[in-house]
């Protein structure tokens, strides 16, 4: 087949590579222009891992915005200090600042050594829980002196995302989504400008740009999501359309909820101050429970 545009061979959405780059790279900007997801006066952090998706997002938009890019490490050796050292080299060629906030500095210990306590086996938690929970804090706590926090977050992350919610009845997933988040006090706004873009198409713009990382998985995930985008990718085979469809679905009842006067987070946790549904953050609550003698969080 050949490519929409020229006479090249296509290799994906029915485009050569040449401009299947730049159909990618103008949907991106299309969306953060519908969505006025950022704007080329603003300062935004954009969260990187040293994966693919994250690595892409940072090259988009740094050919028009002012970035910086966070990482978190979260002490997975093997895995993360991997990642990290190709994501230093990378935002050295595109002259972009990295800054990394570690769990160790923060929070007095790695994952690694959270996973290999005695507390932690015995707490039936998922290394995923703590991981998830103490990166979106840092995320949050170290993006305070941007205007927006961008993530590459694609649709099926959000679809994946709103069902393994929902599985654990979590409400507060409704602030989240969306290709932007509400301006809340205490939370930096949140801009995901592949949103309406399926993690495939994420995949092959990474791979035509020689984004990808040498492969290396974290030794701690474990299979909800993978079982949940199995799900999904077979409910888009069987229905066409449905990832889209579902978010678009789910964004209306943010809406309706919003009306509603849907309200969480409304408190500040009274131990470090950051934004939480309970007088005590999910993070304290973690990191006094795993590493009870740590007071530093009192500073914040
Ligand atoms: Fe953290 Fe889980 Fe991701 Fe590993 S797979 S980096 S533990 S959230
Ligand atoms: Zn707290």
């Amino acid at each position: 087949m050949k490519c929409k545009i020229c006479n090249d061979k296509a290799v994906m959405n029915g485009f050569c590579s040449k401009h299947y780059v730049e159909w990618f790279e103008n949907q991106v900007f299309k969306t953060i222009k519908d969505y006025q997801l950022l704007s080329p006066d603003e300062k935004i952090a954009v969260a990187v891992s040293g994966g693919k998706d994250s690595k892409s997002l940072l090259y988009i938009l740094s050919k028009k915005f002012n970035v910086t890019a966070i990482a978190i490490d979260e002490g997975i050796p093997g895995y993360r200090d991997v990642l990290l050292e190709g994501l230093r080299q990378f935002c050295k060629d595109l002259g972009v600042k990295l800054k990394v906030y570690s769990f160790k500095q923060e929070f007095g210990l790695t994952l690694r050594e959270i996973v290999d306590s005695r507390k932690f086996k015995n707490s039936g938690l998922k290394p995923c829980s703590v991981c998830g929970v103490f990166r979106r804090y840092l995320l949050n706590k170290h993006a305070k002196s941007f205007d927006k926090l961008a993530t590459a977050h694609n649709l099926d992350d959000e679809v994946q995302t709103v069902i393994m919610n929902v599985f654990k009845n979590n409400k507060d997933l409704l602030l989240r989504i969306g290709p932007i988040t509400s301006k809340k006090k205490g939370f930096v706004q949140r801009a995901k400008p592949f949103y309406f873009l399926k993690e495939k198409q994420v995949a092959a713009y990474a791979f035509l740009k020689g984004f990808l990382p040498r492969f290396n998985e974290c030794p701690f995930s474990y299979g909800l999501r993978s079982n949940v985008a199995r799900l999904v990718n077979n409910l888009e085979v069987k229905m066409p359309g449905f990832k889209k469809n579902f978010i678009q679905a789910f964004l209306k009842i943010k809406q309706l909820a919003a009306k509603q006067g849907f309200e969480s987070f409304n408190n500040v946790c009274k131990v470090c101050g950051e934004p939480s549904s309970k007088p005590v953050c999910k993070t304290c609550e973690l990191v006094l429970r795993f590493n009870p003698g740590f007071k530093q969080l009192l500073k914040v």
